[in-house]
């Protein structure tokens, strides 16, 4: 079922593999999976046109009164439903007035891609994205025998779930991605699925996609997929580590046997573009008022959180933000299952190129156990508390403001500065606990 990218003409491949309808699909600024339902005997017209939609009544920053919005498929993206193959989804870039968006999330990550390639580099991603099965309505785990206080890896709760697992990965297999492992995770009821890195773009289509296949292989099992960054508060949330190399003419231009831990100068500059850069794009990577009960949490029933609350990097050591495992490529373990599958790449390549172009320093690493001994570096950045002093921070960094377009950040802080207000009108049953008798 792989598809070679290369030249695809979207009738033609739909009469190969008798794909009914496609659904041309893009990603807002929150992650939200917009689609029209398109029959293949109009494709051709939406390939040439776009499809159309009022941008408003998305997550876009745009007024109603804009002229249409036009999602232009880019037919290398197409993705042949496994568990529907008569539909074909195929990711969008949008358009209006016929000019791309600055604030379309795929439109950037191809801006910032394009300013990766004139400095001759290409970045490889690979993303973990885990997740939690539920009942259909996300109270607590699906599986109710699922209920050790360290149950990371637990074979028997792993395999309660085969039918959903085995049914994602084979959907995988058959997609050409690589999968090469899945595990239960450190909280009860959660699941990481494991697939080979790519390029950015493609990686970043495939997170998108992963995500709505994830939810609708559970859905069809009478279950839910959720990628909440923090479903249950004594429990370890959900990441999404990102995996990162440059590459030029299929070298690794990281990986060098002679450098500390194996890795090139160029790595540890654009691993200290990144920690330069770390608090002021936590709101991208972090984007959720929920996010925040991941990072800086308190100690989990497992006995780690697992997630990062410093800015510090670290070799083979899982405590810390960034992670070095080995040479060929770094760890960065802030961003959450909340993030935008665009917009996280786009924002890494922004402060990267930044490191590289500055010839920084990200000084030495920390060998240390960052949840025992966190408390000892004295110079490490805390990440933000909440969403709002994140928000504050992305407002404040002017290098990710031009690198990523002044248009797409102040759509996104206009967007999460009402999430904020209207998550702040809310009363909570902690205020009425602790303010009653006030
Ligand atoms: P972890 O040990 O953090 O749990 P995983 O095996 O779950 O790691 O995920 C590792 C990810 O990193 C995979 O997607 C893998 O393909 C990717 N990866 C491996 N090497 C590179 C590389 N050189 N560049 C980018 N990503 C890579
Ligand atoms: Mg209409
Ligand atoms: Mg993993
Ligand atoms: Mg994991
Ligand atoms: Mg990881």
């Amino acid at each position: 079922m792989a598809i070679d990218p290369t030249h695809i003409d979207l009738t033609q491949a739909a009469k190969e593999r008798g794909v009914k309808f496609f659904l041309v699909s893009y990603t807002d600024l929150f992650g939200a999976q917009r689609a029209k339902l398109v029959p293949a005997a109009a494709i051709a017209g939406m390939v040439a046109d776009g499809a159309g939609f009022a941008g408003f009544a998305t997550w876009l920053d745009l007024s109603p009164a804009d002229t249409d919005l036009l999602a232009m498929p880019d037919p290398a993206s197409m993705i042949q439903l496994p568990w529907k193959p008569e539909v074909a989804w195929v990711a969008a870039d949008l358009w209006m007035g016929g000019q791309p968006i600055e604030q379309g999330p795929r439109n950037a990550l191809k801006r910032m891609i394009a300013a990766a390639a004139d400095q001759g580099f290409q970045l490889k991603t690979g993303v973990e994205c885990e997740f939690f099965l539920t009942g259909p309505d996300g109270a607590g785990p699906s599986d109710p025998a699922d209920r050790g206080t360290k149950p990371c890896y637990d074979q028997q709760a792993l395999m309660r779930r085969y039918d959903v697992i085995a049914e994602i990965s084979d959907a995988m297999s058959a997609l050409g991605w690589q999968p090469y492992q899945s595990d239960h995770e450190d909280a009860i009821g959660q699941f990481e699925m494991n697939w080979e890195y790519d390029d950015a773009l493609v990686t970043a289509d495939r997170h998108a996609f992963f995500k709505y296949m994830a939810r609708s292989i559970a859905e069809k099992h009478g279950m839910r997929a959720t990628f909440m960054p923090k479903p249950f508060i004594n429990l370890t949330g959900s990441g999404c580590h990102v995996h990162l190399s440059l590459w030029r003419d299929g070298v690794n231009l990281f990986r060098d046997p002679a450098g500390e831990l194996g890795m090139s100068a160029l790595g540890y500059q654009f691993i200290a573009g990144l920690l330069n850069e770390a608090t002021a794009m936590c709101a991208i990577t972090n984007p959720t008022v929920n996010s925040y009960k991941r990072i800086n949490a308190p100690v989990t029933v497992s006995g780690s959180t697992w997630s990062p609350n410093t800015v510090t990097y670290t070799g083979n050591n899982r405590t810390h933000m960034i992670r070095i495992p080995n040479g060929n490529r770094f760890e960065f373990r802030l961003p959450d299952g909340a993030v935008n599958p665009y917009l996280l790449p786009a924002a890494v390549l922004a402060a990267g190129l930044a490191g590289i172009k500055a010839k920084a320093d990200p000084g030495p690493r920390l060998d240390i156990d960052m949840y025992t001994q966190g408390h000892t570096v004295t110079d490490g950045r805390k990440l933000p508390l909440n969403l709002l002093d994140a928000l504050r921070l992305l407002d404040g960094s002017t290098l990710l403001r031009n690198a990523l377009g002044d248009g797409l950040i102040t759509s996104f802080l206009t967007l999460k500065e009402r999430e904020w207000n209207a998550y702040a009108r809310h009363l909570t049953q902690w205020e009425r606990d602790n303010t009653l008798d006030c």
